[in-house]
């Protein structure tokens, strides 16, 4: 168990369930100290209790900046500073390209991806003036492959990578690092969570495909989030950490599959691709 002087400090958005629970319990078992939040804080209350005194609790949505603001504002006053922060609070609109509204669309990337943009920007002057820190992103393996329904989210998802992967560059030569974590499917509070737009006939065969295969995973995901928490600490501790850590053989398999056709279709199309160039 690190002392007080050596341990860390995380802030940890969205941790009245899933991935946000686990970690801030793996970063206390690790012998750190955490401020988890949550958009209702009265859902902390077990986790704080199972946290040795090592973990503090705040409100925070991340569609509401003030809560961002404060939220972090206490984090410095209880602990004195920040050196891991993780972008985890997420959901899920399930609906087609035409099934949803520009709403929940609008409503998807607040919480996704501009939460976790606006969060970033609140700590990112602090970690970049003490020369160190780590900034963990929940993305998915659905922030680089895409399925029928999730248009909503993985716009989101890819908007975050793209951020991420720049900021990444951008803090590096500041020691702070950035880790896009990308799981597969994980057994939280996910899948119960979603939000499912409308539904038309038309995307039966695709959409509600998804739809359906959602349905039949709720609760048999096939990887444990404790198991996952495990693997972020690994990967922020190691000597060489990962830009991208993907999660679950899920992932795997399937960001592995996906790269192969995107190169395949590459090189079909590499003639013409190159064709482009000035006749000088
Ligand atoms: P959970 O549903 O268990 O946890 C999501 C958390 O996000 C909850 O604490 C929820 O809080 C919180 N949240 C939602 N909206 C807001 C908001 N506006 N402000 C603050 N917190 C909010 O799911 P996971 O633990 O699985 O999700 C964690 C991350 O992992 C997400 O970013 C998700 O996209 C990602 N992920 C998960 C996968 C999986 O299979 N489980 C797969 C790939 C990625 P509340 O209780 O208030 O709703």
């Amino acid at each position: 168990m690190r002392s007080n002087t050596q341990s860390r400090v995380w802030l940890i958005t969205g941790c009245s369930s899933g991935f946000g629970r686990e970690l801030a319990l793996a970063a206390v078992a690790a012998g750190d100290r955490v401020m988890a939040t949550a958009r209702r804080p009265e859902t902390l209350t077990a986790l704080a209790e199972q946290g040795q005194g090592r973990i503090s609790t705040a409100a925070l949505d991340v569609t509401d900046p003030a809560s961002i603001t404060a939220a972090v504002k206490e984090t410095l006053t209880t602990y004195g500073r920040i050196d891991v922060l993780v972008n985890n609070a997420g959901s899920l609109v399930l609906g087609a390209v035409e099934e949803f509204t520009m709403a929940e669309l609008r409503q998807q990337l607040e919480v996704v991806f501009f939460g976790a943009a606006e969060v970033t920007k609140a700590v990112v002057p602090l970690m970049r003036e003490q020369g160190s820190g780590r900034i963990v992103q929940m993305s998915s393996l659905g922030g680089r492959k895409t399925y029928p329904a999730f248009g909503a989210y993985h716009a989101a998802k890819w908007a975050l990578e793209g951020f991420s992967e720049t900021l990444a560059s951008e803090l590096a030569p500041h020691g702070v690092r950035v880790l896009i974590v990308e799981p597969g499917a994980f057994r939280t509070e996910f899948n119960n969570n979603k939000h499912v737009t409308a539904e038309l006939d038309a995307y039966r065969d695709t959409a509600g495909a998804t739809r359906r295969f959602t349905v039949e995973l709720t609760d048999a995901e096939p990887n444990d989030p404790v198991k996952g928490a495990a693997a972020i600490l690994a990967a922020i501790d190691s000597d060489r950490p990962p830009l991208r850590l993907l999660l679950g053989s899920d992932a795997v398999d399937g960001l592995r599959e996906h790269h192969a056709a995107l190169l395949a279709e590459v090189s079909e199309w590499e003639s013409v691709s190159r064709s482009t160039a000035m006749t000088e």
